[in-house]
């Protein structure tokens, strides 16, 4: 029965991490334990009642639908406060809140939604296992790590190599050479990733420093927490003491007032102290909205660097690294297909190739361009759909001021030639179209000219920090 009941959870937990992300996993997820199941309902503990808060008001109707596949006696769950875990030994730290027993409960009924939705396919496991486990660092604050996202799992290319050089940078010098390191980029091209792998490898040369990462948004409850107990110059302290202090998805304590305010303080604090401080967002310190100036001011001060969408190479990459964590072989054009069709982001692409390998072991069939065709319909339809040409030319011409009509014409006149290149490149990014087929869309232009389009911008972006921002500009508003 237990055995029984704590695979059932493993399950349900992997479907949920598939579908919420690594991020939200961690978070939530995983310090969650299962305790028993009686009557219909599967009892969940979670070390704090502010956990069982958010648990309970974001996930709590979509586990009894994903539990009620696994089994369907289940008709509801229930999630209690309870800081020691009963039926799954942590591989890390619980969280360490104040060791009440059973705090409260909050009962949710099962939500009744249509369970007949077929389950995702759970993404298998990687192989590869080192780091060991996460660590133990200072008073608990911190989010574990992902023992995946270390350096030499992440595939440096054009687009990511100045984040990862920066990152490095950081996790190796003894003094701090820039404060702070600000990395931004688009959902799913590796922040997180980054950042973890920065704290391990910190942890690793300096077992002694004390490294905390976390999300804003833990960041953000946990400071109201402590303003609700009255506990702020403890949670002050908690912060001020840390050596190197790497907070995630910053854009999300924008608009919150009071969160930035203790954040700014914070980071002054520690700035001063000389320690490092890591942040990411998914736009620049300048481009954050709801940010107040002064904050910006000085998360403009370190280094700030960009990751940038992915290339073609890069994806390609990327796919054979993790076909080799995986431990299967995918022939070479099924990658080359996946990497030209999902340009989207690095979760997608990895969540497609997790796809298809699932597949492919679950029916016992070779993977063939065809079955990752069929396996994946759904989600290249989805990834063609995102931007055509079309809408590249008529917003590149607007953001130019050129007439949609030049990005057809003959005119070689540097004023419309430029723009014609840029949408040409922002083609080649965004679209799977093959080089021909953009130049078709161009007036008939040779593939060539097409090619050199792309070198050619991606040249100025190298010289022209002002031009790089206008096409990541574009970039970003095609993409949202
Ligand atoms: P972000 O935080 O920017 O949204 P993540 O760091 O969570 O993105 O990355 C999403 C997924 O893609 C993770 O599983 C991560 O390991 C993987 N990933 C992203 N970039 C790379 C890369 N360059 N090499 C290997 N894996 C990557
Ligand atoms: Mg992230």
């Amino acid at each position: 029965m237990e055995g029984r009941l704590s695979s059932q959870w493993e399950s349900v937990c992997g479907r949920l991490r598939a579908e919420i992300g690594e991020a939200a996993y961690q978070s939530w997820l995983k310090p969650m334990s299962v305790r028993e199941i009686a009557g219909g309902q599967v009892r969940l503990s979670v070390p704090t009642r502010f956990m069982q808060d958010w648990v309970v008001t974001h996930y709590a109707d979509r586990l009894s639908v994903l539990w009620k596949v696994e089994n369907p006696e289940v008709e509801s769950i229930d999630v209690i406060v309870h800081s020691d875990r009963l039926s799954r030994a942590p591989e890390s730290r619980a969280a360490r809140g104040p060791s009440a027993a059973q705090v409260s409960a909050a009962q949710v009924s099962g939500a009744k939604a249509s369970a007949a939705r077929a389950p995702k396919a759970a993404a298998p496991e990687p192989a590869a296992a080192e780091p060991a486990a996460d660590e133990p660092s200072g008073d608990g604050i911190s989010a574990p790590l992902d023992p995946r996202f270390t350096f030499d799992k992440f595939v440096v290319g054009k687009p990511n190599e100045f984040a990862y050089a920066a990152a490095q940078r950081v996790s190796e010098i003894d003094s701090v050479p820039f404060n702070p390191l600000f990395l931004y980029g688009g959902v799913g091209l590796g922040k997180t990733h980054l950042m973890h792998a920065i704290a391990w490898n910190i942890r690793k040369n300096h077992p002694g420093r004390n490294v905390i990462y976390l999300s804003a948004e833990k960041f953000m409850y946990r400071f109201i927490r402590a303003l609700r107990e009255q506990n702020t110059v403890n949670f002050k302290e908690q912060f001020r003491s840390v050596d190197v202090l790497m907070i995630d998805d910053v854009q999300f304590i924008a608009g919150k007032d009071s969160t930035q305010e203790e954040f700014f303080h914070t980071f002054n604090a520690l700035v001063d102290q000389g320690r490092q401080i890591v942040l990411s967002a998914d736009k620049s310190p300048s481009n954050l909205e709801g940010i107040e100036e002064r904050l910006k001011s000085r998360l403009n001060c370190g280094l700030v660097a960009d990751i940038h969408a992915t290339t073609y190479e890069l994806r390609l990459g990327i796919l054979q690294s993790k076909a080799d964590q995986l431990g299967v072989q995918v022939q070479r054009n099924v990658l080359e297909f996946l990497a030209h069709k999902i340009t989207s982001n690095v979760r997608e692409l990895e969540g497609a190739l997790n796809r298809i390998v699932a597949h492919a072991q679950l029916v016992g069939r070779e993977i063939t361009l065809e079955t990752t065709q069929e396996v994946l319909h759904d989600l290249l339809r989805a990834n063609d759909r995102r931007v055509t040409i079309e809408e590249i030319q008529k917003r590149v011409a607007e953001h130019f001021n050129i007439r949609i009509s030049d990005m057809h014409s003959a005119r070689r006149a540097r004023s419309v030639a430029r723009p014609r290149q840029v949408a040409m490149y922002l083609a080649k990014q965004l679209t799977s179209r093959s080089l021909p087929e953009i130049g078709r869309k161009f007036g008939g232009r040779d593939h060539t000219t097409v090619m050199h389009a792309v070198r050619k911008v991606d040249e100025l972006r190298e010289h022209d920090a002002s031009f790089a921002e206008d096409v990541d500009l574009l970039r970003r508003m095609l993409e949202g």
